[in-house]
């Protein structure tokens, strides 16, 4: 602009004959490169250097697939195209974001329960074991499986039986309500909750309940040879404060538990302790 202005005036001036020649050229040589200048100015900083912050913040989170990184103010609340440029790139990156939440969470969601998956215990042990190991407190897991399912399908139907799981999730969800408790169907007729900071025996008569509750919602269940309703079996293994928690080892010890309880006929809780030997604390039946 300034170089426009120069040049309009010393025209004017060359027009008028105002000036001798020489200063003519002179100022000419210097106002010249000082008008380009400050044009190479205004454009870097209107255009390159919104720019070059829109290409940095699409950098970072590009390589650090940061998607809560919010655009800078500088750029979204510009008047001016690369501002419309700017919100448009931010919204694209909140609907990627939902969209990923999205999938995130149907990937750890059992489509029949609502309840999370195997890859939800996953995920929510990576955060929570740590913490567990760092606060010395106590983690049991209970493995439950519903007994003679089997023979539930037979009888009644696929979708009976999946009628049936649903009741038993809404049981799991009513009992463990604790933000750390964690519960989740493994697969077939088999859930797995995980409790944090719970002594063994506060973790039994858990688990008990939630038995006693599926008992008392009486589906029937006809051909079952050892109850007249639909019942579950539950093995609980606690890990004592302090002690470690592997996880894969616990799960092992909860499903010998429930083995035992399915030996001794089913519709039990027996808790353990994960010390060696495993000591049987409260059988029940
Ligand atoms: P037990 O008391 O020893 O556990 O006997 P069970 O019959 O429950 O055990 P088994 O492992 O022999 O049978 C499990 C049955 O669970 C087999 C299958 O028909 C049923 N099942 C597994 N997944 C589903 C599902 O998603 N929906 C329905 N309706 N049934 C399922
Ligand atoms: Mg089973
Ligand atoms: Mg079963």
């Amino acid at each position: 602009m300034l170089a426009c202005v120069t040049t309009g005036l010393l025209g004017w001036g060359i027009g008028e004959s105002h000036w001798p020649w020489y200063i003519q050229a002179i100022a000419l040589a210097f106002l010249m490169p000082l008008g380009l200048g400050c044009v190479l100015v205004g454009i870097d900083r209107e255009l390159l250097k919104p720019m070059r912050r829109l290409s940095e913040h699409a950098r970072r989170l590009h390589e650090g697939d940061n998607t809560h990184l919010m655009m800078t103010t500088y750029l979204t609340e510009r008047r001016d195209e690369v501002g419309e440029l700017a919100r448009q790139f931010q919204h694209l990156v909140e609907d990627l974001k939902s969209h990923n939440a999205q999938l995130l969470e149907q990937s750890l969601i059992d489509p029949l329960t609502g309840l999370g998956n195997r890859r939800m215990l996953e995920y929510r042990l990576d955060v929570a074991l740590p913490l567990t190991r760092r606060l010395a407190s106590t983690v049991s897991v209970l493995m439950m499986d519903v007994d003679h399912f089997k023979l539930y399908n037979d009888h009644y139907g696929h979708p009976a039986g999946d009628q049936c799981l649903v009741q038993i999730a809404e049981v799991l969800r009513d009992t463990f309500r604790r933000g750390t408790d964690i519960a989740v169907r493994l697969g077939g007729e088999e859930f797995l909750v995980l409790l944090i900071d719970t002594p063994s025996p506060e973790a039994w008569r858990l688990a008990d309940a939630m038995r006693g509750m599926i008992q008392a919602m009486g589906i029937p269940h006809a051909y079952s040879p050892s109850a007249e309703v639909v019942t579950v079996s539950v093995g609980v293994i606690t890990s004592p404060p302090g002690v470690s928690a592997d996880i894969d080892r616990m799960v092992a010890c909860a499903d010998e538990a429930l083995y035992a309880c399915k030996a001794q006929g089913r519709n039990t809780t027996q808790a353990r302790m994960l010390s060696p030997p495993s000591e049987v604390l409260e059988p029940h039946t």
